[in-house]
């Protein structure tokens, strides 16, 4: 399984990288791809036939209880990120800019809206492709008040239920007070989703599922903390794709079988030393949202300068430590608001001052995203307090998640020419 043959990375638009780009290519994305395909066609079946019924929810809202309502699920954030793969959003956003969606805001939101004006999605490419119209909208404002906007949006398309849960923010402690607020919105959900599905609320399914959800993310932790073996088998540019089974499949035993041939494969590669690069010189740490356009770019230009991005914030978003089938709504309501995008700076310092050490981190990229202030940890002082206490130095790329207008690859590889540098003369 662990192929030690350098390969060039197809990345994740598929298509080749444009010179030989030394990245271990991942044996296990050929069942990734088939078990998200099969969700995919799930989606869509239902979609056709009108079951089970359809809910669209924001990715770290409360999926859960969704899925133990009997509703398939469906992430328009994920809809966002294959638009910026696919580099398609830039295109989009001016749609939803022109009916009054300011070009400043969520671009994930703007290009989603352009792709629902515009009746464009890379969806519409896979089998038996239809369009997974909702029955319910359920947010969670933990990580913005974005998504509640985004849905509002399909709210007054589709005229169904807007349902959500308001997380207070940047949290320090997380307290009882801040779990039982958010655990009762949570159970107050129970009856309006039944009351869509017509079906009684099934508790022990729903404790099964969180059951289901804990082991899943436990393995998806896993695959990341494989990032702090020298060389590290996998980088967070492969982490971005890889992550797609733990955000959109969360309570399916499929996705808990993807991650332990995918662990299987690191443990092999990291009992064989076989790295992602054929050689790691730089290990770094990445902050923030990915520019989804870029990634193969970025890929191999950190890669032609022997720089591995062993962890990252982002793909971190996705591990719950405190789901528990015992307790399953004050858990759910626990893991989705102890999240790092809910927190203080002073807590989000300590947390990264332990990834620093954990993963032997050399420096840090934060990618200051214009259209994501809320993924931007850059904005208030956090690098330079984080610099004092580490030492450990860091650059700042300006750029956006979806909206290449907002990046210069110029000067970002300029940036990052002269951070290794730096690196290297340290
Ligand atoms: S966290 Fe950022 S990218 Fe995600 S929905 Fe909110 S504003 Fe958009």
């Amino acid at each position: 399984m662990c192929a030690t043959t350098p390969q060039a990375q197809a990345g994740a638009s598929g298509k080749p990288a444009g010179h030989e780009t030394p990245v271990r290519k991942i044996e296990s994305s050929k069942l990734m791809r088939r078990i998200m395909g099969e969700y995919f066609s799930e989606l869509f079946e239902a979609a056709r036939t009108g079951s089970p019924k359809l809910a669209w929810c924001t990715s770290v809202g409360p999926a859960e209880i969704l899925v133990a309502c009997g509703f398939r699920v469906y992430f328009p954030e994920n809809h966002g990120a294959m638009l910026g793969v696919t580099r398609t959003a830039t295109g989009l956003i001016p749609h939803a800019n022109a009916i009054g969606y300011s070009p400043e805001i969520c671009s994930y939101l703007t290009s989603d809206i352009g792709s629902h004006l515009k009746g464009e999605s890379p969806m519409a490419k896979m089998p038996d492709y239809e369009f997974p119209k909702p029955d319910v909208l359920v947010y969670n404002t933990n990580q913005c008040r974005e998504v509640q906007d985004w849905l509002a949006y399909y709210q007054r398309e589709f005229d169904v239920p807007l349902l959500g849960i308001n997380t207070p923010q940047g949290l320090g402690e997380v307290t009882d007070v801040h779990i039982e607020a958010v655990a009762k919105q949570m159970e107050e959900l129970v009856a309006p989703l039944t009351g869509i599905t017509g079906e009684k609320f099934d508790y022990d399914r729903f404790a099964e599922v969180v059951g289901l959800s804990k082991t899943l993310t436990d393995r998806w932790k896993a695959v990341l903390q494989c990032g702090a073996a020298r060389p590290s088998p996998l980088n967070f540019f492969d982490g971005t794709i890889h992550m797609g089974p733990a955000v959109v499949m969360r309570g399916d035993p499929r996705a808990i079988e993807y991650y332990d041939a995918l662990l299987n494969e690191l443990n092999e590669c990291i009992a064989q030393h076989v790295g992602s690069l054929p050689e790691e010189r730089f290990r770094l740490y990445w902050d923030g949202m990915p520019i989804w356009g870029k990634l193969r770019d970025h890929s191999t230009l950190l890669a032609s300068l022997k720089a591995c991005v062993v962890a990252s914030t982002y793909c971190n978003s996705w591990i719950f430590d405190a789901f528990d089938a015992e307790d399953p709504f004050r858990s759910l309501a626990r893991a989705y608001t102890e999240l790092f995008i809910v927190r203080s700076d002073a807590w989000k310092e300590g947390y990264m001052q332990r990834m620093i050490d954990l993963f032997g981190i050399d420096g840090l990229i934060y990618h200051d995203a214009k259209t994501c202030p809320s993924n931007s940890n850059n904005r208030y002082g956090l690098p330079d307090r984080l610099e004092r206490r580490t030492g450990v130095p860091y650059i700042v790329i300006p750029g956006d998640l979806n909206d290449l207008r907002c990046f210069s690859e110029e000067q970002a590889r300029t940036n990052i020419e002269a951070f290794i540098e730096q690196l290297a003369e340290a």
